[in-house]
């Protein structure tokens, strides 16, 4: 690529700068699937006010799938035999909670304690997500929890693509018959399966994203909390703004 010199302090490297502080932000704006404000595109002059045509919902994969309920979903998950977690889990652990649930927490995949219950979140980190949830004014029974996963990875493993592949559906179709208010996504693999970005949960925190149209409010997961207790302010942070949509 040819390189131009540009003479420092001249309006034509003021102009470079701008294009690349505006290019820098817009990129990030994509990351976090942030649109720019139309209202301040129009300030600008930039667009004109069209009457947008009612917005198609669309799920993913199940686009024009009749929508489920949730113990519909359930039953077709069956006795999964998707993936090989299948052959290394005790107990599929599907989610729980409230069918018609205003917020609806996604973990990563059930641990040692949910394989043995069958149930989500309810280990030490399930513990403290309860007291969250007391916090914030709910009980454990008000909301739903799910996770991108239904088995529990050996070893507490992460996630594998192809596993992520076999259950992503399942998950997708719980928040269609759902279809929460807000949807919680507990800690880095939470959000970067939802959101489909690796940016960091440290910058990814404490701002609504949306997923499929609905608010959802990336935080950290409460495993990440019981080894730093310090990030807790943070998430108090993020669940308020939760409360106060809610
Ligand atoms: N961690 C998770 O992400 N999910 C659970 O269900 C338990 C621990």
């Amino acid at each position: 690529m040819e390189r131009v010199l540009i003479q420092a302090g001249t309006p034509r490297e003021e102009l470079c700068r701008m294009v690349v502080a505006l290019r820098s932000r817009l990129q990030l704006d994509m990351v976090l699937n942030r649109a720019i404000p139309a209202s301040y595109l129009r300030k600008q002059g930039a667009v004109k006010r069209v009457d947008a045509p009612a917005p198609k919902r669309v799920w993913g994969d199940v686009v024009d799938r009749p929508e489920q309920t949730l113990a519909a979903v359930r039953e077709e998950l069956g006795d999964c035999r998707r993936c090989p977690l299948c052959k290394t889990r005790n107990n599929l652990v599907f989610g729980e909670g409230n069918p018609r649930a205003e917020l609806v927490f996604v973990g990563e995949a059930p641990g040692a304690d949910e394989d043995r219950q069958g149930q989500p979140f309810v280990g030490k980190a399930g513990q403290l997500l309860a007291r969250i949830i007391v916090a914030m004014g709910l009980q454990r029974q008000d909301v739903y929890i799910c996770n991108i996963l239904k088995c529990r990875p050996p070893d507490n493993r992460n996630p594998r693509p192809e596993e992520i592949a076999a259950c992503e559906p399942f998950l997708i179709r719980q928040i269609q018959a759902i279809r929460p208010k807000i949807i919680c996504a507990l800690g880095t693999f939470s959000a970067h399966t939802l959101l489909k970005t690796d940016v960091p949960i440290s910058v990814l925190r404490g701002r609504f994203q949306r997923y499929q149209g609905i608010p959802l409010m990336p935080t950290y997961h409460p495993a990440y909390l019981l080894r730093n207790p310090g990030a807790k302010k943070q998430v108090w942070e993020d669940v308020q703004k939760i409360m106060k949509v809610l």
